[in-house]
């Protein structure tokens, strides 16, 4: 616990993640205060248990002079929507319509900034992790599902809505062909056929301790290899960072580095070719990362 003064300016910061929502309070310099892990329940249960902690923390540490929150999705980006700060349609039980940003500003009376927690990780390694000093990356999280952050010229890019790099189309590896697509929406996309859930539709065996060899690991580093050729042809980016649960199957970086130099095939900048070691490199926050990002948010308002 760190030391704290009433007049020290505090903010606080949300991960809201499927499973399990991180709330957390930080003073000027980031550092964390108070930390809460909180199950995602149904939302009336969750967000009670998130006023609770806010509300003991601001007890302590004095009153929070804003909040960031990097969100599951899909969520509403767009300021100017008549649902911003929203969660859209989403088959988690209860949660679409959520009004992340409306309920948060009423129950503090604080400005509330959002993000989705994807974006909330990438400038979380933006700023303390793998792509410190990198205003031109994409962060993937390669977990249950898989999503990325791109940032582009210190940016967070955004369309009409927030991108969906997880459901970009991939052609199946022919270990493939039958496989049952994870994704409602989709037979050929990347969270369908490579999400650590996708790989976990395939065996009853536990997939982390399958050797790389092993025909879902060939057809998983032939997706991740297959993404990361595709993330640097459209965003030239000066690094690709990998994070999530899948990642950290030991041995399976050195494996997509040489698949993507096989898929590329020598067609990319010269320093990419070079030192694919220090191109696709692995998150150096993960687990950390969306809280970091999501108090970098709310720092930027307060
Ligand atoms: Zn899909």
């Amino acid at each position: 616990m760190m030391n704290s003064t009433s007049t020290e300016k505090v903010v606080g910061a949300i991960e809201a993640g499927g499973t399990k929502f991180i709330c957390v309070v930080a003073n000027a310099a980031g550092d964390i205060l108070s930390r809460a892990l909180i199950p995602t329940e149904q939302p009336k249960t969750t967000l009670a248990s998130c006023v609770r902690f806010f509300s003991q923390a601001q007890l302590q540490w004095g009153r929070m002079s804003a909040l960031g929150i990097g969100s599951f999705g899909p969520v509403e980006l767009n300021p100017k929507a008549e649902d911003y700060g929203c969660i859209k349609k989403t088959p988690k039980p209860g949660w679409s319509g959520t009004n992340f940003v409306g309920f948060f500003a009423q129950q503090f009376n604080v400005p509330v900034a959002f993000d989705t927690d994807v974006n909330a990780a990438a400038l979380g390694e933006h700023l303390q992790g793998a792509a410190r000093g990198c205003d031109d990356f994409v962060y993937v999280t390669v977990g249950t599902g898989i999503g990325a952050g791109v940032m582009s010229g210190g940016r967070l890019v955004q369309g009409v809505t927030h991108l969906e790099v997880g459901h970009i189309l991939v052609p199946r590896h022919s270990f493939d062909i039958n496989a049952v697509s994870n994704c409602p929406f989709h037979q050929n996309c990347l969270e369908g056929l490579a999400s650590g859930a996708s790989l976990g539709l395939r065996t009853a065996e536990s997939v982390k301790d399958l050797p790389l060899d092993h025909p879902i690991w060939v057809a998983e580093i032939y997706y991740l290899g297959l993404m990361c050729a595709n993330l640097t042809q459209l965003y030239a980016p000066e690094k690709i960072v990998l994070g999530g649960g899948v990642m950290m199957k030991e041995g399976l970086l050195p494996k997509i580095h040489a698949e993507f130099l096989r898929q590329i095939n020598g067609y990319a900048h010269e320093r990419i070719l070079g030192d694919v070691a220090n191109y696709i490199v692995l998150s150096e926050l993960d687990g950390k990362a969306g809280v970091a990002g999501a108090i970098a948010l709310a720092r930027s308002l307060s």
